[in-house]
């Protein structure tokens, strides 16, 4: 009884241990692949030769590239001597390499939770690219030296960390508008037109708010197309300020909305329901 409950603490704390795993692999900026490989990797899930082996799908599990041992994971990617001169070349792992581990996810769990200096991204990036390596041996006549590897990694993450600052700096750059009310005593009018083109019509949105906010009056109107000459000077004639769509959101509602009317909607005394979500939107 106490030797299931040990088994069963042990299995939750391996499944915790997995989930934390999980966890702090995903938030890593690296491609989603290589987080991906790296998952596989913790879990033993390669196709390395001698899990290949175990399954049957082959008999022979010597590592192709120094024929010297048994192809594991950790072997591949870490213990062959190909892998050990890639991983020279990182100087900010050297540490790394005096450890004694057993497996490759002794590693990243030491770079993960021990070290305050080792980068799991750099780590990342160079095991997967040992690991195209080894399989693109099959295929090619001439292969890779430790170097183009150990580089071929590196320039992996930077286009991926230089793809990923244009991204926040588009992010940044777009600022939500919103609306801003208008001086104590004034009235602001903010008004917007929608084109229903298959309908060959037009909507008109507007409402009428205090400094406090409330808006005193809406109109939601339908309108035919082409307006007349006359009309489009009408408005013309007057003084609009022009803002963006973000800081019209509730006028650009109304405009909207008045694709399904057949007679104008003007409210004086009450909302329309359907408009206090946007206005608690944009205010
Ligand atoms: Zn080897």
């Amino acid at each position: 009884m106490l030797k299931n409950e040990e088994d069963q603490d042990q299995a939750s704390s391996s499944t915790n241990n997995m989930s934390q795993l999980w966890t702090a692999l995903w938030s890593q900026k690296v491609p989603n692949k290589i987080k991906q490989f790296l998952w596989w990797v913790c879990n033993n899930a390669l196709p390395v030769k001698t899990n290949l082996v175990h399954r049957k799908v082959i008999l022979d599990a010597t590592c192709d590239e120094c024929l010297g041992a048994s192809e594991t994971i950790t072997h591949a990617l870490w213990t062959c001597p190909f892998a050990k001169q890639v991983w020279s070349l990182e100087k900010s792992l050297a540490e790394l390499r005096q450890l004694t581990v057993h497996s490759v996810t002794e590693l990243v769990w030491y770079i993960l939770e021990v070290s305050t200096t080792m980068d799991i991204e750099i780590f990342a990036v160079i095991a997967w690219a040992i690991w195209q390596r080894r399989n693109s041996l099959k295929f090619q006549v001439t292969s890779e030296s430790p170097d183009q590897v150990y580089h071929r990694a590196l320039d992996l993450l930077q286009e991926f960390r230089n793809a990923h600052v244009s991204q926040n700096i588009l992010a940044q750059s777009y600022i939500p508008c919103a609306w801003h009310p208008p001086p104590t005593g004034v009235m602001k009018i903010n008004f917007d037109g929608a084109m229903f083109k298959e309908e060959n019509a037009a909507g008109i949105g507007v409402i009428v708010r205090s400094d406090t906010d409330d808006p005193i009056a809406t109109l939601s109107k339908k309108i035919a197309l082409p307006h007349s000459v006359e009309a489009i000077e009408a408005i013309e004639s007057y003084s609009f300020v022009h803002i963006k769509r973000q800081g019209n959101a509730a006028a650009h509602f109304l405009a909207r909305k008045a694709k399904d009317l057949l007679i104008a909607n003007m409210r004086l005394d009450s909302l329309p329901q359907d408009i206090i979500p946007v206005l608690a939107f944009v205010s």
